[in-house]
């Protein structure tokens, strides 16, 4: 690193003898060890015999491949997806860690994927009477008697089996004859709200239909259900972004580690004199003489254009207001109030934080983490630390 030493050193994130760094605008650091306690913390604190991991959308944004065997080492055996392809691509990753654990994909069964679902020993989570029937179809002719989780809905109206389809399987439980159901499962749709009439409901919708079901593994909890009552943990919980370091019930303590740490680089400074704008569409207008800091992420690197005039990052602890709009690559940072040697080109600037930096930069943006995590670029420059680390996949590309 030619020139300016960093403000925030990069070397406390693990990533200070990475030559790479050099060139990268932007430093995203995803602590792996971070992970696995989370996983661990969970597991504690839940009642339900297993914990899964839910790794679709690449691991929440930050990389399946890295973060599943860490949670397959951690003690999960259950992993879940959205997608066929996401399950696919991660078959081999788990088989070279621990072969033995199941891959379930959320979404369920389109036609004529049945043979790419045995290839690769992935169970379909089957969401209709429709989809049921062609699993139970393919096995028949196969001779075959591949296992897969039946979903219900109990009240989120999105996936599942509906109370009618429900009412059909109670008056004929021929329907699933010959099924080798492995897991019944159901989702809560606000369980982050643990007040909310509607758990209650669920709960009780989840038990009838369990009534009707086969005697096999239940799961109802997502990372918020598993902060509600006991009564919703049955045998195995879900959970997805509490493994990622977010809080999933706002308000409640986090008893999470931090895992997403986000440096951007300031590539130039420059004073601007009262009245100036700064941006496209001269939408921050000076009232005083500043120092603007250009740094280089922007809204292709899941910087959300929202955070235009919002976002807050943080250079040496103190809080410095994001001035102007968010723009592709860019972002300009008003940094006046800053001791000159703290902003340098060059120098790094935390764009999410310690603590709840996830949580934060959601606020500002008008959405939740969920949405942070999953937005992160392609491009940054990609850390991995912890009991797993690996060398960045994407660095300098
Ligand atoms: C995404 C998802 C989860 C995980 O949810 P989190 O809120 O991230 O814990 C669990 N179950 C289903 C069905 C999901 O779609």
């Amino acid at each position: 690193m030619a020139g300016s030493p960093p403000t925030t050193d990069p070397g406390q994130a693990g990533a200070g003898t990475d030559a790479n760094l050099s060139r990268a605008c932007c430093l995203l650091s995803i602590d792996l060890g971070a992970i696995a306690e989370n996983y661990q913390t969970l597991r504690r604190q839940c009642h339900a015999q297993a914990v899964a991991a839910v790794v679709k959308a690449d691991g929440y944004g930050l990389g399946a491949a890295a973060v599943a065997p860490v949670l397959a080492r951690a003690g999960a055996r259950s992993f879940f997806v959205a997608q066929l392809e996401e399950a696919i691509a991660l078959r081999p990753v788990l088989d070279a860690v621990i072969p033995a654990c199941s891959i379930l994909v959320l979404n369920g069964l389109m036609p004529g994927a049945e043979d790419d679902y045995r290839a690769h020993n992935i169970a379909p989570v089957l969401n209709s009477l429709e989809e049921i029937e062609r699993w139970r179809a393919y096995n028949r002719a196969q001779s075959l008697t591949l296992p897969a989780a039946v979903h219900v809905d109990t009240g989120m109206r999105r996936l599942g089996l509906s109370p009618a389809d429900l009412a059909r399987i109670a008056a004929a439980p021929d329907l699933l004859e010959g099924l080798v159901v492995t897991l019944v499962m159901s989702h809560l749709a606000c369980a982050d709200e643990p007040e909310h009439r509607k758990n209650g409901e669920q709960l009780a919708a989840f038990k009838a239909a369990l009534s009707h079901l086969p005697k096999v593994t239940a799961s109802l909890a997502n990372s918020a259900g598993m902060l509600l009552d006991p009564a919703y943990h049955f045998n195995l919980a879900r959970p997805g972004v509490a493994l990622y370091g977010v809080n999933p019930t706002p308000g409640r303590p986090k008893e999470l580690k931090q895992v997403v740490r986000l440096q951007g680089k300031i590539l130039q400074l420059g004073e601007i004199d009262a009245g100036e704008t700064v941006g496209y569409g001269a939408t921050y207008r000076a009232a005083t003489r500043r120092t603007i800091a250009t740094v280089g992420a922007g809204y292709a690197d899941g910087f959300l254009r929202h955070l235009s005039n919002r976002a807050h990052a943080f250079i040496e602890g103190r809080q410095v207001p994001l001035v102007g709009r968010v723009s592709m690559d860019l972002i300009t940072l008003d940094v006046t109030d800053l001791p000159a040697a703290a902003v340098r080109p060059g120098s790094w600037v935390d764009l999410i934080g310690s603590g709840d930096g996830v949580e934060r930069l959601a606020e500002e943006a008008g959405t939740i983490g969920y949405e942070i995590l999953t937005s992160l670029g392609r491009r940054y420059h990609r850390h991995y630390l912890g009991p797993d680390q690996v060398a960045p996949t994407r660095a300098g590309a």
